[in-house]
Formats: C-alpha cells, sequence, structure tokens
C-alpha cells in the first residue's frame, strides 16, 4: 500500500510540474508576440492622500490583452517576461507609454500628481537604464516631476553601490523614486538611509495583517516611524477596509492605495477620475 501511495504521489507531481511547464511553454510562446501585436495596455490605480482625500498619485499596472487568454494579470506573465530577459524590452515599454500618458493628462490641464512605474530588477541592471529614463522623458515632453519610480526593496539591497549611484543620477534628472514592497526583501537597515527616496510603500501583506493581532499593527506602525525618520512620505498598499484606513491614518500614514479607494482603472477612467478632482 506505502508502495501505491509513493506511486500516485509521483504521478501527482509529474502531473502538476507538466501542467507548470505547458504554462510557462504556453506564456512565453505568446509573449514573444506581445509587443509587435500591440497586446500590452496599461491600467492606473489612484492612491489618496489621508489627510486632504484627493488623488495623490497614480500607479500604472501592465495588463496583457491576448486574444486567446484573455486579460492576463502581471502575475501570470512578468516572472516568466523577468527569466526569459523580455522584461527589458516590456519595461521600456510600459515606461514611454507612461509618459506618453501621463503627458497626454498634462497637457489637458488634469495632471498634478505623479505617475508611477515599476521598474523590475533586469531592467534596472541594464547599463543604460538612467539614460532610457531620460530618453523617456525627453520623447513624452513629459516634465520630470511627473515620473516616479517604483524600485523593489529586494532589486535595491543587490549591488548597493552601484544602485545608490543610479538613484543619485535619477534624483538629479528629478524624478521621484518609492521602494516598493517594503517589509519583503530584508533591507539591511544601516544602508536604507543612503537611498535618496521620496516615498515608501508598505507591501500590502503588512496591510492585511495589521488589524488581527498586536504585534501586527506594532509592524505597521514601526514601518510608519521609520519610513518618515527616512524623510519619506509613506504609502500603504492594499488597504481594503475603512477599519485598516483608521488605523493607518491614526498612525500618521501620508496616502492610501487600494480596493477601499479604487481597483486600477483603464486610462480613459482614469483620465475622468483627474477631470472630477479638478
Ligand atoms: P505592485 O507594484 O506591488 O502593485 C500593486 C498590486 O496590488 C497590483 O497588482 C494591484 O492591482 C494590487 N492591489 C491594489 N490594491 C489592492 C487591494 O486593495 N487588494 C489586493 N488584494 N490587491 C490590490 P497587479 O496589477 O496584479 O500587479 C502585481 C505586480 O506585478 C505588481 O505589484 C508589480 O510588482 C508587478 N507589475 C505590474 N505592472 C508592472 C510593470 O509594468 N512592470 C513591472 N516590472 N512589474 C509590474
Ligand atoms: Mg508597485
Ligand atoms: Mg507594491
Ligand atoms: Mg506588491
Amino acid at each position: 500500500r506505502a508502495k501505491d501511495g509513493g506511486r500516485n504521489q509521483l504521478q501527482f507531481y509529474t502531473s502538476e510540474m507538466n501542467a507548470r511547464v505547458t504554462e510557462r511553454t504556453l506564456i512565453e510562446g505568446h509573449l514573444r508576440n506581445a509587443l509587435p501585436r500591440q497586446e500590452f495596455v496599461l491600467y492606473f490605480q489612484p492612491r489618496i492622500d489621508c489627510v486632504t482625500g484627493r488623488v495623490a498619485g497614480l500607479e500604472a499596472l501592465l495588463r496583457w490583452r491576448q486574444p486567446e487568454l484573455g486579460l492576463v494579470q502581471p502575475d501570470r506573465f512578468i516572472g516568466v517576461a523577468e527569466e526569459t530577459g523580455r522584461i527589458v524590452e516590456i519595461g521600456e515599454w510600459v515606461l514611454h507609454e507612461a509618459c506618453r500618458q501621463a503627458k497626454a493628462w498634462q497637457d489637458a490641464g488634469l495632471l498634478r500628481v505623479p505617475v508611477a512605474v515599476n521598474v523590475s530588477a533586469r531592467q534596472f541592471r541594464q547599463a543604460g537604464f538612467v539614460q532610457e529614463v531620460r530618453g523617456a522623458l525627453e520623447a513624452s515632453g513629459l516634465a520630470a516631476e511627473y515620473l516616479e519610480l517604483e524600485l523593489t526593496e529586494s532589486l535595491m539591497m543587490q549591488n548597493i553601490e552601484a544602485v545608490i549611484m543610479a538613484m543619485r543620477n535619477l534624483k538629479e534628472s528629478g524624478v521621484r523614486l518609492s521602494i516598493d514592497d517594503f517589509g519583503t526583501g530584508y533591507s539591511s537597515l544601516s544602508y536604507l538611509r543612503r537611498f535618496p527616496l521620496d516615498y515608501l510603500k508598505i507591501d500590502r501583506s503588512f496591510v492585511r495583517d495589521m488589524l488581527h493581532d498586536a504585534p501586527g499593527s506594532a509592524i505597521v506602525r514601526s514601518m510608519i516611524t521609520l519610513g518618515h525618520s527616512l524623510g519619506c512620505r509613506i504609502i500603504a498598499e492594499g488597504v481594503e477596509t475603512s477599519d485598516q484606513l483608521g488605523y493607518l491614518t491614526q498612525e500618521g500614514c501620508d496616502e492610501i492605495q487600494g480596493y477601499l479607494c479604487s481597483r486600477p482603472l483603464p486610462g480613459e477612467q482614469a483620465g475622468e477620475l483627474l477631470y472630477l478632482e479638478g
């Protein structure tokens, strides 16, 4: 019997592995055509200032309209794109498209807040990355203060000196910088102060858990204090309830982003939101 069980388990693992390989092959194959066929589109999720209640920024989030797969979410393809290196050209498209959209809003008199773009580690490590950002700003004509780059904590903690240098160059160009998914990437606290950061985004896993027990709320409170002492504005990600909003506001969090305020919106709807803000 034990032997049978073992065999079944082996079969189970094998079919799960097969499914994973098939999914990967599928995504990798379709991904090859995604840029030339113009299948990518950006959505924008607003974040809200806790004090004024007004829109404080918009995060550009990538979506993939694949004819056979439908609207594909990043969790299903960003990993594959990173492994294959395709993320570099995809990221370049995102940067240009976000700047183009932001400039259109700027021209329409609608833009008073930065548009944030997620940068993958692989893209950031390209030798010409800083130049690429400047190129996207020049090509679009967007004022640099309206572009914000989100770098993950894990990206920043590798090759720290080179990262600091690149970040300083980016700051000199006038863009804003955020540390994304903060709390998930083993930050070295002694290095944290050396990064020229404007925003610290508390990862949504901490927000999700913070009202369940005392340690959970203490961790978020400490992150807010730490971020402020680094001179950052604090953004809480994944805020879904008004209880969470209440606690974050009470603890001095500056901005919140999450389904409580809005889901990510297609460009047109995000534009309408900016218009309604006046
Ligand atoms: P992220 O940068 O941390 O983005 C926030 C994610 O949380 C988004 O997922 C957003 O839709 C989701 N979210 C926002 N509010 C809530 C909420 O209240 N509850 C929950 N459960 N989720 C919420 P999305 O759009 O699926 O993106 C997932 C991740 O994919 C992003 O995490 C980012 O790491 C990556 N990503 C997205 N777009 C890009 C891109 O253009 N380039 C790169 N390199 N990565 C991207
Ligand atoms: Mg982000
Ligand atoms: Mg995040
Ligand atoms: Mg996240």
